[in-house]
């Protein structure tokens, strides 16, 4: 079988400097990131013309076309942000009249716009519409409780929901959202994985299923969904926290194969193939290096450590540049590990894989379903490429909040 990825042409890091005194990026190589974001926006603007208005979910429509502006807005101190928020309100205007009320979560969901359109409203001080998309993102919850066969999982159920929640309170405040409403839909997900762990006499306390299959990644697994669990800071949810997750993590850990992937499905462990955020290490990796932030546990580290040298050796792909199952979401691995560690080698992985993303499309991957997209496509790889500029703070987008 053809391999899935293309052999990592690069030296690993050798000791020099990518940062100035003050910690920011070297301003040569600022410069030629900059270079490179706005070809690719070029590049975006003309291919968004000819993409279908009509997905508006954050993972490959307009919802994520203006995360990724917001970003831009927030990040780059060009003179353009005012400019960049207005693109922002532009694509998340058309979700905003037109949710259809099928789908729930932030990425894939009614959740995203919501939660986006709240911090949009809010940045150009439109107080009444900040307030109106709240109180619709709030109301979900009554359809989502009503329906018990909803998954847990991060891109289409209850953790994607509560990302949502999570969202508005990072950008907004802590009162934007009633902490209560956070705190029951985080109890419906450990009562569901209890659920699940006793019928099926688990080795893990909590356990989750998504079309009939016990997934482990970041998009539809155990990743993903203690991910979420563990950036909800409310007190009620701490204690659990350490009782029920914490051993359930541990439990992951022993499921790490030799190689330093992770597997994609409990069905699936002979099979160490896929290196994305969504099935594999670059979505475990988040998940080790919270739990290590929280539990200050080195075998979290280490575990983390592991997925990284792997994502190293094997995340070029095949697949694309996108964050979901492409080479700009196996960079986000590093700017992790940068980011908990401080250690330069990472910063340095994270700074090659952005070199081979300046060879946009001249590499022969196959094209995704959604180019220009924030999951699958261009959009990601841009949001990448600003979030290096500012390395120290960077955070996997529409997952990541601390
Ligand atoms: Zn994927």
């Amino acid at each position: 079988m053809d391999k899935r990825e293309f052999d990592n042409p690069f030296e690993d890091y050798s000791g020099e400097t990518l940062l100035t005194s003050s910690g920011k990026l070297e301003e040569s190589l600022a410069s030629t990131l900059r270079k490179n974001i706005d070809n690719l926006l070029q590049n975006l603007h003309v291919g968004l013309a000819d993409t279908d208005p009509g997905d508006y979910s954050v993972y490959s429509g307009t919802s994520g076309i203006a995360a990724l502006y917001l970003h831009l807005a927030n990040k780059l101190g060009d003179g353009r942000g005012a400019q960049y928020l207005q693109t922002a309100l532009t694509y998340i205007k058309h979700p905003l009249n037109h949710l259809n009320g099928r789908r729930f979560s932030f990425v894939c969901g009614d959740a995203g716009p919501l939660a986006l359109g709240a911090v949009i409203y809010s940045k150009l001080g439109q107080n009444d519409k900040t307030k109106d998309c709240i109180n619709r993102l709030s109301a979900i919850y009554v359809t989502m409780y009503q329906d018990k066969s909803f998954p847990d999982e991060f891109l289409f159920g209850r953790v994607g929901y509560l990302f949502g929640l999570l969202f508005v309170q990072y950008h907004l405040g802590k009162d934007k959202i009633d902490n209560s409403l956070v705190a029951r839909v985080s109890k419906e997900v450990l009562d569901s994985g209890r659920n699940l762990a006793q019928v099926d006499r688990s080795r893990a306390p909590l356990m989750y299923m998504w079309h009939e299959k016990y997934y482990l990644g970041a998009a539809h697994g155990l990743a993903g969904i203690f991910y979420m669990l563990m950036q909800v800071s409310d007190p009620s949810v701490q204690p659990i926290m350490t009782q029920l997750v914490k051993p359930c993590i541990d439990y992951m850990v022993t499921l790490q194969f030799p190689s330093g992937n992770c597997p994609s499905s409990l069905e699936n462990m002979s099979s160490d193939k896929l290196v994305h955020w969504c099935h594999g290490a670059p979505g475990w990796i988040h998940t080790f290096v919270l739990a290590y932030k929280i539990f200050g546990d080195e075998v979290y580290l280490h575990a983390a450590r592991r997925c990284a040298d792997l994502i190293w050796k094997k995340g070029l792909l095949r697949k694309g540049y996108g964050i979901c199952h492409g080479t700009t979401g196996n960079a986000y691995a590093f700017l992790v590990m940068f980011r908990i560690t401080q250690d330069q080698k990472y910063l340095h992985r994270a700074w090659k894989f952005a070199e081979w993303c300046f060879d946009y499309g001249k590499h022969g991957c196959r094209t995704p379903d959604h180019p220009f997209s924030l999951f699958e496509g261009m959009a990601g790889t841009i949001y990448f490429l600003v979030d290096l500029l500012d390395p120290g703070n960077a955070k996997f987008p529409s997952y990541q909040l601390w």
